[in-house]
């Protein structure tokens, strides 16, 4: 559904993907593992189409679409996809429900109505009484629900999340992630998760491991 075949990509002269394959299933929740620096992020941009592969191509739905242009690509990614990254990603001048009608709103929906299908996400991921705060009033673990609603709010294809769960204790980001497995099975999300953590891990369907550029299937431990 979702898929990197032989991608290769340097930032100047570094080299962060080097042959990287990898194809995803509609539906299913992918955890993308490996060392700091072995190209995680940068396969996920290339997958998401923000970054374009140097070589190498990307295929979603069946056609190519690294070859795109980048308001083809931008179109695809606010129609398609939806996005959770770790820091600093809600617009401080916003309201949280103001935050999380954002996809809607880029989408040509009605401000009233696109606030409206806002608030309905409050309930469901537990923040219900909190639309009106702005990011500085709302605690990590708020904030990356509120970071979630807005990446599922628009009913993506595919949710990229990178690190979603890196800035906060072990137990709200458990709590997130039930929240954003929950989610996205009932709509049917193709998730790509980016974490160092096995426990974040475990909540995906399957495991790959990123290494210096490269995909590994995961290591086996013989029994
Ligand atoms: P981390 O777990 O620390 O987030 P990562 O696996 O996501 O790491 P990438 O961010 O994909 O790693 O980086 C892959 C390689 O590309 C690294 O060598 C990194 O230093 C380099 N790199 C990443 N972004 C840039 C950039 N904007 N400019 C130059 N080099 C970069
Ligand atoms: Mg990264």
């Amino acid at each position: 559904m979702i898929e990197a075949r032989n991608v290769e990509f340097s930032f100047g002269s570094t080299p962060a993907l080097r042959g990287a394959s990898l194809a995803i299933d509609a539906g299913e929740i992918v955890a993308v593992m490996g060392p700091s620096g072995s190209g995680k992020s940068t396969l996920l941009h290339c997958l998401a189409g923000i970054l374009v592969p140097d070589a190498g191509e990307i295929h979603f739905d069946g056609a190519r679409i690294d070859a795109r242009s980048e308001q083809e690509r931008s179109a695809l990614r606010r129609e398609r996809f939806g996005f959770v990254f770790q820091f600093g990603q809600l617009v401080p001048e916003l309201t949280a429900a103001e935050n999380v009608a954002l996809p809607l709103l880029l989408g040509g929906v009605r401000r009233a109505e696109a606030l409206r299908t806002a608030h309905g996400w409050f309930d469901r991921l537990g923040l219900a009484g909190l639309e009106h705060r702005r990011s500085g009033e709302l605690s990590g673990g708020q904030a990356q629900r509120v970071a979630l609603a807005r990446g599922l709010v628009a009913g993506p294809r595919v949710l990229f999340a990178d690190e979603p769960t890196g800035a906060l204790d072990s137990l709200t980001g458990e709590q997130v992630m039930d929240l954003l497995v929950t989610a996205a099975r009932e709509q049917g999300t193709t998730v790509v998760l980016v974490t160092h953590e096995p426990r974040v891990a475990a909540y995906a369907d399957r495991e790959v491991i990123v290494r210096d550029g490269r995909i590994n299937a995961p290591d086996r431990v013989a029994s």
